[in-house]
């Protein structure tokens, strides 16, 4: 797409057009000669999807929007993509995102920002941003991002559209460039639950190429939003989740979500997750200790662009040279901290602590799950913020995943559905359930969009 058809959002780092339209093509000639070829079609066949740039396609460039993989073009397919190819969905390009999945907002892309299609002058939320922006402003029907510590909930939340973190494991991560292994998570944005749901059935399942893939077949996710029921459910309002920190309009909206859910048959309970606030401590121990280890083979030798110093160097100053060029500086920041975190002496202290409160967040969610079938918070503390307001100081930028990152450190499946607007702004509400009930999620999430 030039400029014009992006409409100022630039969601795309690259478009496949042509592509794209040859397997449209394809799936019409299919459909017009009928037969058995045209009955065995996908029913989502021809219906086209956007991939966030940190997922390796063949046939086009993967970036993980840095310069250190710019222009690279991977040999082989992620499963998610082989899966998509075999029920013919058209891939119409590759989206921003934060460099190496790490940021909230798409700033920290090395090919510059995505604007959120709301408010030309805010953010679309990160990592995700690119397919988050791409879905709500008609570039794409629908799209895959990668959910580490909210990179698909948030961007869905600021974005108004939805966004679901699957349960680990429940999803391939073969082809998906690690950035904290025991964390990430493929998952569908989409414009409305029952599209994410279908998405997420084309790419769910197990992968013996993925050890922590799980073993079983996922449920029929597309039945579960066509039910789209909320009657006798319990719903568990985190009351930790409500306090300091979060926009007075996004609590003002939540209060009232939570009164409508009460009026629609939802029994509403209020469970407490005493653990949580510690949830974002723990993640930015355990996340840059993970990248300090994955981003170590883009040294310019076995990975990633290399940069030789002028004049020649030896091997050890290459790889300085190529990673000094190559990465940003907040993905610089992090591996500094996670190798900091795990070095010898400091590795009880910082990791082994981090480990223990992630111990403590699981025990939560087990507790609370005994008391309610889903629970319920915001997506974010705020709504969209502006271009260039939270890049000052990263602190500021890292509490935007308060409410989503004890998901992630749980390995517990999360939807963000549109909440309403605040301030002319979206905002979004999380439902998360046990491991392996994603159904559930979109059962939920289908009653209340
Ligand atoms: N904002 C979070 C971070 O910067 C989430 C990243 C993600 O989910 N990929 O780490």
């Amino acid at each position: 797409a030039d400029a014009a058809e992006d409409r100022g959002v630039r969601a795309y780092l690259h478009v496949n057009a042509e592509e794209a339209l040859a397997v449209a093509a394809e799936v019409d000639a299919i459909r017009a000669a009928g037969g058995a070829e045209a009955e065995a079609l996908h029913p989502l066949a021809g219906v086209p999807v956007a991939i966030k740039d940190n997922i390796v396609t063949v046939g086009q460039p993967t970036t993980a929007a840095s310069r250190m993989l710019d222009g690279w073009m991977s040999p082989y397919d992620a499963t998610v993509i082989d899966r998509i190819r075999a029920a013919r969905l058209p891939i119409l390009g590759k989206t921003n995102m934060d460099e190496f999945a790490m940021g909230g907002s798409t700033e920290y892309s090395a090919f510059g920002v995505t604007r959120n299609p709301w408010d030309l002058d805010r953010v679309p939320g990160g990592s995700g941003g690119g397919s988050a922006a791409a879905v709500a402003a008609f570039l794409a029907p629908f799209a895959l991002g990668s959910d580490t510590g909210g990179s698909i909930r948030e961007p869905a939340a600021f974005t108004g559209t939805v966004g679901v973190k699957p349960t680990y494991g429940a999803v391939s991560r073969f082809g998906v460039i690690a950035m904290a292994s025991s964390l990430d998570q493929v998952g569908p944005a989409a414009r409305t639950v029952a599209d994410a749901a279908a998405l997420q059935q084309v790419i769910a399942g197990h992968d013996e190429r993925d050890s922590t893939s799980l073993p079983e077949e996922p449920a029929d996710l597309g039945a579960a939003a066509a039910r789209g029921n909320l009657s006798g459910l319990r719903i568990g309002v985190i009351a930790d989740l409500r306090e300091d920190g979060y926009h007075p309009g996004v609590k003002a909206a939540f209060d009232a979500d939570v009164a409508a859910l009460r009026e629609a048959g939802a029994e509403i309970v209020e469970v407490s997750c005493p653990h949580f606030h510690a949830a974002l401590g723990a993640y930015y121990l355990i996340m840059p200790s993970e990248v300090s280890s994955n981003l170590a083979r883009f040294d310019g030798v076995r990975y990633g662009n290399r940069v030789v110093p002028a004049g020649g160097g030896t091997i050890e100053q290459v790889m300085g040279a190529t990673r000094a060029a190559g990465f940003g500086p907040e993905v610089k920041r992090r591996i500094i901290l996670g190798t900091y975190a795990l070095s010898a002496g400091y590795y009880d202290a910082y990791y082994g602590s981090a480990q223990k409160v992630r111990t403590l967040v699981q025990q939560d969610f087990a507790a609370a799950f005994e008391q309610v079938d889903v629970l319920l918070s915001p997506t974010a503390p705020g709504t969209a913020f502006a271009l260039g307001e939270q890049t000052k100081d990263p602190v500021t930028m890292y509490l935007n995943d308060y409410a989503t990152i004890p998901a992630n450190l749980a390995g517990v499946p999360g939807i963000s559905v549109p909440g309403g607007l605040v301030d002319g702004l979206p905002y979004g509400l999380q439902f998360t359930a046990p491991a392996r009930e994603d159904a559930r999620l979109y059962e939920v999430g289908a009653a209340v969009e």
